[in-house]
């Protein structure tokens, strides 16, 4: 009799499911432990679609078609100032939800896999079997333990403390409206494609996802925007993570608990800075949130032969690329790809990092090079100037959210830290 082989699988958010679901079907067992005590769904907001992305669904068995996924965009448009648009490009795309994702792939699970309220605190391994230790006294033993605990990811922490996450010099306010509240100019000008606003120094953008209900229907989604602004870490960062209460958060903090202050601030900011269509967006929407930018580069996936890190809890790019969810599934399929090849886990661990390092690390880079511009501090004129030729209109138009440019991302350019303030 074969003996299945077991993966613990730590976090069941992107990567966990990704990774849950492709190792079942190469007749794993497999457990998934969440920290959260109940579902996830309602986390994020809009999240862009790669080619590689429909890939990885199609590995898992699922039917991609794209009505199932998100809303398809024609293109892209630039406005400027006064709202008029200044640049359009063709550019066929499928934007999604965070909260869709997370529900076609949990709900295609064999059942009674997924466990929450699991907190990992220790993971430990002897010869050929790895153990994750969880805050509740209980543990759970494999052949394998994958680390897809996200950007503060735990395993991490134990196992690599010097790989901490970098906050970049900017901030992104972020926010969802219903397509229904906005004015027929503006739904129109903005509902059908990915639109940015550029004034200097910063980034708006939007597009349209699904309705709060998952409908992709024209009129019952909504409008997703990510507003790029400068902030230097200890003077505006920190006022605008000092919430209601006058309590600081570190890069975090829960939108009921932003300043009414600062939201008219940003909300008159708007109406000064961005498109009129966009401001009106910004207006429209009940509760904006903040998300301090930060990356993350890790220098190994494979620790000590039997544990895999994946999706953010290895690299986080700045949001730019779009990335992060195709990043996540391309890392989940290409262990699983080489489990399946090698039947020796640290040797397959091996094979697998050497697939996935290197791309990672282009990944960074490259959203790097796309986010230079919006940093609170530029050390030198030289970068300053590389950092200008990816603010212009038609490039932010051919390079945002799009892979291009990620594989012969250069490494003079990659190398350079811009340290933010
Ligand atoms: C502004 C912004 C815009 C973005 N836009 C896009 C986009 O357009 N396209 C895109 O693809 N990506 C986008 N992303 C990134 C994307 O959201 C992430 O890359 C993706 O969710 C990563 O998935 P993950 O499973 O690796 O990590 P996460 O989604 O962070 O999940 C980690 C999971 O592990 C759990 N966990 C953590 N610690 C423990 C523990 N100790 N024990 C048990 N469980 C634990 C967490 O609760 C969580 O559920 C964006 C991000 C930002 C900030």
């Amino acid at each position: 009799m074969t003996i299945r082989k077991h993966a613990v699988i730590i976090g069941g958010s992107m990567g966990g499911l990704f990774a849950a679901q492709l190792l079942v079907r190469l007749g794993w067992t497999v457990g998934v432990y969440e920290r959260m005590t109940s579902e996830l769904a309602g986390r994020g907001a809009g999240i862009v679609t790669h080619p590689e992305l429909f890939d990885v669904l199609r590995a898992c068995g699922i039917d991609s078609r794209n009505a199932e996924i998100g809303v398809s965009v024609a293109g892209r448009r630039v406005f400027d100032d006064a709202g008029k648009i200044v640049g359009e490009r063709s550019h066929p795309q499928i934007l999604t939800s965070w909260g869709k994702l997370y529900a076609i792939l949990k709900a295609t699970l064999p059942p009674l896999i997924y466990n929450y309220g699991f907190n990992l605190k220790t993971v430990s391994q002897e010869e050929n079997v790895v153990t994750a230790h969880f805050e509740d006294g209980t543990s759970v033993s494999g052949d394998l333990l994958v680390g897809a605990d996200g950007i503060f990811s735990t395993v991490r922490a134990q196992l690599l403390p010097n790989v901490t996450p970098n906050y970049v010099g900017y901030i992104a306010w972020r926010g969802l409206v219903d397509e229904k509240d906005l004015s027929f100019e503006t739904r129109d000008a903005l509902c059908n494609h990915f639109s940015f606003s550029l004034p200097s120094g910063e980034q708006m953008l939007g597009y349209p996802v699904a309705g709060e209900d998952e409908s992709t229907e024209p009129g019952h989604r909504r409008f997703n925007f990510v507003w790029y602004r400068p902030a230097a870490k200890e003077n505006v960062l920190k006022d605008l993570l000092t919430d209601s209460d006058g309590i600081e958060h570190a890069l975090s903090i829960p939108p009921h608990k932003i300043r009414p202050a600062l939201i008219a601030e940003m909300r008159r900011s708007a109406q000064r800075l961005l498109a009129p269509q966009f401001a009106e967006v910004v207006a429209k929407t009940a509760q904006p949130f903040i998300q301090a930018i930060q990356d993350l580069e890790t220098p190994t996936m494979a620790l000590k032969g039997r544990i895999a890190l994946i999706g953010d809890a290895a690299f986080v790019a700045r949001p730019h690329v779009g990335m992060g969810v195709t990043k996540a599934a391309g890392d989940a399929l290409a262990l699983v790809e080489a489990l399946s090849s090698v039947s020796d886990i640290p040797t397959a661990l091996e094979q697998f990092e050497n697939t996935r390092l290197a791309f990672g690390s282009a990944v960074i880079r490259r959203a790097r090079q796309l986010g230079a511009y919006m940093q609170a501090q530029i050390l030198t004129d030289e970068e300053r100037s590389m950092a200008e030729r990816h603010r212009q209109p038609e490039a932010i138009m051919r390079e945002t959210a799009t892979s291009a440019g990620i594989a012969n991302c250069d490494n003079k350019e990659g190398a350079m830290s811009w340290a933010a303030s």
